[in-house]
């Protein structure tokens, strides 16, 4: 669903970030939608994850318009600058198969949040994959949820979209579009 509400949005040539490469698989959906005319900046604190990102964009041919940057998304907006994005992706937790004590946590991931509204054109759209089974994920869903009914609703729509026959620790998606001006 995050894909669908993504792919609406970007076109060729479009700027876009993927908060958590992970394993690159939302990177290389992003990639693939901006084309070679357009730019990724993907971010990631674990070097093992840009590494088999890279793979994995160098075999699908989009590595050129990637940006892989060592670094965490609460420090994005000093690598985006001022260039206009049209869509940020977050699937947030831990990468699967590796270090569970390495999640995302609050204290970064709401600072990643704001920079993204920061940099989002109007239409634009910021989505987050929200992990509560695992240890600190309650916590950060719950300040997730919180910054997001807070947000002025003139400037941004939030949504929550949720399973409501899934196993109970399934993770929800949230979507804030900046409104058109
Ligand atoms: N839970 C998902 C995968 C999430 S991967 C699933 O099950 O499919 C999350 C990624 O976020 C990891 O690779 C981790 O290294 C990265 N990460 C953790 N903190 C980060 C931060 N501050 N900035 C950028 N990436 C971060």
């Amino acid at each position: 669903m995050a894909h669908q509400w993504v792919a609406a949005r970007v076109i060729s040539g479009d700027s876009v970030i993927d908060g958590t490469v992970g394993n690159g698989h939302d990177t290389a959906f992003l990639a693939g939608l901006v084309g070679d005319s357009g730019l990724v900046f993907a971010f990631d604190v674990q070097s093992k994850a840009l590494e088999v990102a890279k793979k994995r964009l160098s075999d699908s041919g989009c590595l050129e318009q990637t940006r892989l940057i060592l670094d965490g998304h609460e420090n994005l907006s000093a690598h985006v600058g001022t260039t206009a994005i049209k869509a940020v992706m977050f699937n947030l937790g831990y990468l699967p198969g590796s270090d569970k004590t390495q999640i995302t946590k609050a204290e970064t991931t709401i600072p990643a949040l704001k920079g993204a509204l920061e940099s989002l054109s109007a239409g634009g759209i910021v989505t987050l994959v929200v992990y509560v089974g695992h240890l600190g994920g309650l916590e950060e869903s719950e300040s997730i949820l919180r910054f997001c009914e807070n947000l002025d609703s003139a400037k941004f729509r939030a949504m929550r979209y949720d399973p409501l026959n899934s196993r109970k620790a399934a993770p929800f998606l949230v979507g804030i579009e900046r409104v058109a001006s």
